[in-house]
């Protein structure tokens, strides 16, 4: 249980919990770097999306779903926002907890790093 991301579905530290089901949990970003930054993870440990094995491929499907709720909630749907899944050391990974960041709510750089 070292998993901060497990600790958060765990109850065990705070989060800004926006949204969960028995599947995926939403909540926002520590350290935002646009004015809404939410993350949306599956409440099952999987390290990233490299490890999600085909049967669990629908749980991509319902994080995407997800996002796209709650950008409506934040009235972001209409303006734009961004979907990302950092994968790996050299993706950009920090937390080895499978995670898709919704970024929105200013104009975000057309480039992709
Ligand atoms: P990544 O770089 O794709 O692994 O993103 C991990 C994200 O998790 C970063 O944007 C962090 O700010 C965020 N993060 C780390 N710890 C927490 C936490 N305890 N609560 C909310 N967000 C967190």
């Amino acid at each position: 249980m070292d998993c901060i991301f497990c600790q958060i579905v765990a109850g065990k530290i705070p989060a800004d919990i926006l949204y969960q089901d028995e599947e995926v949990i939403a909540f926002r970003d520590i350290n935002p770097l646009a004015p809404v930054h939410l993350l949306v993870i599956p409440r099952k440990h999987i390290p990233s999306p490299v490890q999600l094995s085909e049967a669990e491929s629908s749980l991509m499907g319902k994080m995407v779903n997800t996002a796209n709720q709650l950008a409506k909630k934040e009235d972001i749907a209409e303006s734009g926002y961004r979907l990302v899944i950092n994968c790996g050391q050299q993706g950009g990974q920090g937390v080895p907890h499978l995670h898709m960041h919704l970024l929105g709510g200013r104009q975000l750089s057309a480039t992709l790093g």
